[in-house]
C-alpha cells in the first residue's frame, strides 16, 4: 500500500502543517533546522507516521486522550480508509 502521494495532515483536525501555528513557529524560529512547516512534522513530530503520512497537532493529540504512537499507527489507518469520527476535519472555529 502506497501513501507517499497523500498529503501531509493532522488526523484529527485534517489540517496541513502549515496551517498549524506550532509547526509554522518552529520552521521561522529554526530555519537552519527546517526548510518549511511540513519539514517540522516529517523531521521532528513524535506522532508523525511515514506510511499514512499522517500525524496529530499537540491540540488533538491532547484531545485524542494522548495516544500511545503504536495505537496510533492502527488509527491513522483507519482514518485513511474511511475518515470517521475521530479524523472529521474541525467545523467552524473550535480550537
Ligand atoms: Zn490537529
Amino acid at each position: 500500500m502506497g501513501y507517499e502521494n497523500y498529503i501531509v495532515r493532522c488526523a484529527g483536525c485534517g489540517e496541513r502543517p502549515e496551517q498549524i501555528p506550532e509547526y509554522r513557529d518552529r520552521a521561522r524560529e529554526e530555519p537552519e533546522s527546517f526548510n518549511s512547516a511540513q519539514e517540522v512534522v516529517l523531521l521532528d513530530e513524535g506522532t508523525f507516521d511515514p506510511n499514512t503520512r499522517l500525524f496529530l497537532c499537540t491540540d488533538c493529540y491532547i484531545k485524542a486522550g494522548m495516544p500511545l504512537n503504536s495505537d496510533l499507527r492502527g488509527r491513522y489507518e483507519l482514518v485513511r480508509n474511511m475518515m470517521g469520527d475521530w479524523a472529521n476535519p474541525i467545523k467552524g472555529g473550535d480550537k
